[in-house]
């Protein structure tokens, strides 16, 4: 029996369905698809027939994939024939009292993770170099790069970053934590590492076992530090933070010859560095860089007059770095600026970046939606008909934040397209317009289709700086995200 949609209640706005549904299908159409699914049967037999003939043809499947009602769904099933499953078995060992089909881990590990879930995250390993590259240039002989690879380096990949920026021109690294430092170290990078805060005191032998250069700010920890080292023979590198008003971490500008004194007679402890960090280095008003820096110029001079070797000094962020080059010293820690985006639109035209980070889908399913229907939870959307509501794997718990939802575009075949109803955990759709354009035709979505979540093709783009625009927060966050794993990562 057809569905009465009349009888349905409408929403508030939507006066009435004047115009022809889009999804309208014709009494004629209905029949011809109807026996058209029977002959076929549903899709396990379609499955089965299209295993059948391909296991005529010795187990191959046409390249470009699986054809499906007349048309080619580019990637659907490019990696599997169904009726393979023989590949993913191996001989039950019958004397181990193993029976039925036993599966070969490895045979079904080959299955690439772009596949088992379609969405994915891309690190251009060339836009890291690039980028890593440019601000080396931008300093002034003999000053080092230190190369922040904190939180997996901004989500981008800590080990694959790392070792990029060491061999485009960053000489140290800087990690948050202990384990950060030992993951790059396990994978036999060998550069210094310093790490940004203080353990506590019970990672000391962590430190030492992996090399890592602990941030030092506590008199205790200072000596226990040098106490475990010289206790196996070895010394306590570290760099000192100075508190010049931000008021995270550090000992105070006015107080370091105090604390200096008080750690002195530890004859291990090796002062490599001093530092410390600005506050509001993105901000266009000055000032406060200025305080700072003039609080740090102190501390240094007291040390001097203490006859203290300061070490390596450094107190520029990527802000900092590029906005104020007399700010540089022996060092400069640059994370953001290395991955590609902007701390402030003060540095536009200072430099130029190019964002590592693309996020891409493949569409899962493609429906017409008629005029005054609700998408996703709650309807905060409702069709407008003539477009194809698509679906694609990609959700808040991927880093697609749930108050971007109906604020963003994706890009498809080089257009944008509206992102539509609330995003989901998992997923969430997209709409794209069934109306040809001027002379531009309209686009035929299909499952199986790539889009990208965040990235450019030819003059259509969704960036992560729009989407921290967009929620009031920054693109370190939005990067992070995206970088959480949940999506593989893969470098191009
Ligand atoms: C994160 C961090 C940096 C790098 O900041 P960017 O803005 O990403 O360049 C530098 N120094 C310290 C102490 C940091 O915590």
């Amino acid at each position: 029996m057809a569905y009465n949609r009349a009888m349905e209640e409408l929403p508030n706005g939507f006066t009435g369905f004047t115009k022809r549904d889009p999804g309208f299908t014709s009494a004629g159409e209905a029949m011809r698809r109807a026996r058209a699914a029977t002959e076929l049967g549903n899709d396990e037999t379609r499955y089965k027939e299209s295993g059948r003939k391909a296991a005529q043809h010795g187990w191959q499947v046409p390249h470009g994939g699986i054809m499906f009602d007349g048309q080619r769904r580019p990637d659907v099933g490019r990696h599997l024939d169904p009726n393979d499953m023989k590949r993913y078995l191996r001989v039950p060992d019958v004397l181990a009292g193993e029976t039925g089909p036993i599966f070969n881990e490895e045979a079904l590990a080959e299955i690439p993770l772009t596949d088992r879930r379609w969405s994915w995250v891309e690190i251009s390993l060339p836009a890291i170099r690039h980028n890593t590259l440019t601000v080396k240039r931008s300093l002034a002989p003999g000053v080092r790069l230190m190369a922040v690879v904190k939180a997996d380096a901004y989500g981008h990949g800590a080990v694959q970053c790392a070792r990029t920026m060491l061999n485009s021109g960053a000489e140290q690294l800087a990690v948050a934590s202990v384990d950060e430092g030992i993951e790059l170290r396990q994978a036999g990078i060998g550069a210094p590492i310093l790490m940004l805060s203080e353990p506590p005191v019970s990672a000391i032998p962590l430190l030492l076992a992996h090399k890592i250069m602990p941030t030092v700010f506590t008199i205790e920890f200072a000596i226990r530090y040098a106490e475990a080292a010289d206790q196996i023979g070895l010394r306590a590198p570290f760099h000192l933070k100075i508190n010049t008003g931000m008021n995270r971490i550090g000992v105070r500008f006015d107080e370091v010859d105090e604390f200096l004194r008080q750690i002195s007679f530890h004859r291990a402890l090796d002062l490599a560095g001093t530092f410390t960090h600005f506050a509001t280095a993105d901000e266009t008003d000055t000032l406060e860089v200025g305080r700072a820096k003039d609080r740090f110029l102190y501390a240094l001079d007291t040390m001097r007059a203490a006859g203290v070797d300061p070490g390596l000094i450094h107190a520029s962020n990527s802000a900092a770095t590029t906005r104020f080059p007399e700010l540089r010293y022996d060092m400069v820690r640059v994370g953001l600026s290395l991955y590609g985006y902007y701390s402030t639109p003060e540095m536009f035209g200072m430099i130029d970046l190019h964002p590592a980070m693309s996020v891409h889908a493949r569409i899962t399913d493609v429906k017409t939606v008629p005029l005054g229907e609700g998408v996703s939870y709650f309807f905060t959307y409702r069709s407008g008909g003539y477009a194809k509501i698509c679906t694609v794997p990609v959700g808040y718990a991927d880093g697609l934040r749930f108050n971007l939802s109906n604020r963003i575009n994706f890009v498809m075949g080089g257009r944008q397209y509206p992102q539509v109803g609330n995003i989901c955990m998992d997923q969430c759709m997209f709409e794209v317009p069934q109306r040809s354009r001027g002379t531009q035709a309209h686009l035929e979505p299909q499952i199986g289709d790539e889009v990208l979540i965040v990235g450019e093709q030819g003059d259509a783009f969704a960036t992560i700086d729009q989407m921290a625009d967009i929620l009031g927060t920054s693109s370190y966050e939005i990067c992070i995200g995206f970088g959480n794993l949940r999506m593989p990562r893969i470098y191009t």
